[in-house]
């Protein structure tokens, strides 16, 4: 049953959390972000589960962080808190959860949705997904864990961040960002094919492996980086460029038609 968007559904050792607000794009608000946090912390002190699916219903993936529960007057220290908890400190708690966890992502794939997506270790896409930062088209300074480096590497990276162009679920298989690729259709069995393929695998082992390979990344310096950036998009929420669309969002335009007229010089 969808609670706040959220069906958590229970198959052996296969704990799966399906994003369930379709007619948003599944777009994460407040409340869909609170039940997710509750159900990883959940599926953390459970040792029975041997793998986490997050996945989707819908054409798409996720569209993002829901505009509507943005507030185009949040004080900057209240920001900055709500971000940490909300997404910052969730994402990591998603990468590092004991058992090995796969995201099932289709159609779009964008902002919000990205972290939870590549904070997942495996990633299998449906072919007609694809994976968009906006957030530097709308004055933000990436998004709240710069993932991309860690990723793709610093040069792809920075191709993708300063073009802010979107990223075909073809590319991303062969940039590493996406492990597996199927068709819509076969999006489903895939992914339970490689789960149960893991679930065939002692647990405990992978557990100590995703350990050490996490711990690796953190020593490569993932840790320091991501609060260094934390700390750069934070600055980033007080240009005028970032708030120039908040205020665009307050005026209820449309977001495709301030970019349009951004885009054609008009603003
Ligand atoms: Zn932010």
């Amino acid at each position: 049953m969808s609670q706040d968007g959220l069906v958590v559904e229970r198959t052996g050792g296969v704990l799966a959390l399906t994003l369930d607000r379709p007619e948003k794009r599944n777009a994460l608000n407040t409340a869909l972000l609170a039940r997710i946090g509750e159900e990883l912390e959940r599926a953390a002190r459970d040792s029975t589960v041997q793998v986490l699916v997050l996945r989707a219903t819908g054409d798409h993936f996720c569209a993002g962080f829901d505009l509507d529960t943005v507030q185009a007057d949040e004080r900057s220290e209240d920001r900055m808190l709500r971000e940490r908890e909300q997404l910052f400190e969730r994402a990591l708690f998603l990468r590092d959860l004991p058992m090995p966890t796969i995201a099932a992502v289709q159609g779009a794939c964008v902002a919000a949705g990205l972290l939870l997506s590549q904070m997942c270790d495996l990633v299998v896409a449906s072919d007609d997904a694809f994976f968009y930062d906006p957030l530097p088209r709308m004055g933000g300074v990436g998004l709240e864990v710069l993932i991309e480096p860690w990723d793709i590497g610093i040069r792809r990276a920075k191709r993708y961040l300063f073009t802010g162009e979107r990223i075909p679920a073809a590319d991303a298989l062969q940039l590493g960002m996406v492990t597996d690729l199927a068709t819509r259709e076969e999006l489903p069995n895939v992914v339970q094919s490689l789960a149960t393929r893991i679930t065939d695998m002692p647990p405990r082992t992978l557990s100590l492996i995703k350990r050490s390979l996490n711990r690796t990344q953190d020593l490569m310096g993932m840790r320091d980086s991501l609060e260094y950036h934390f700390a750069m998009h934070q600055l980033g929420h007080a240009s005028a460029e970032s708030q120039a669309l908040l205020h665009a969002a307050r005026e209820g335009r449309p977001l495709k038609d301030y970019f349009r007229e951004r885009d054609e010089g008009q603003l």
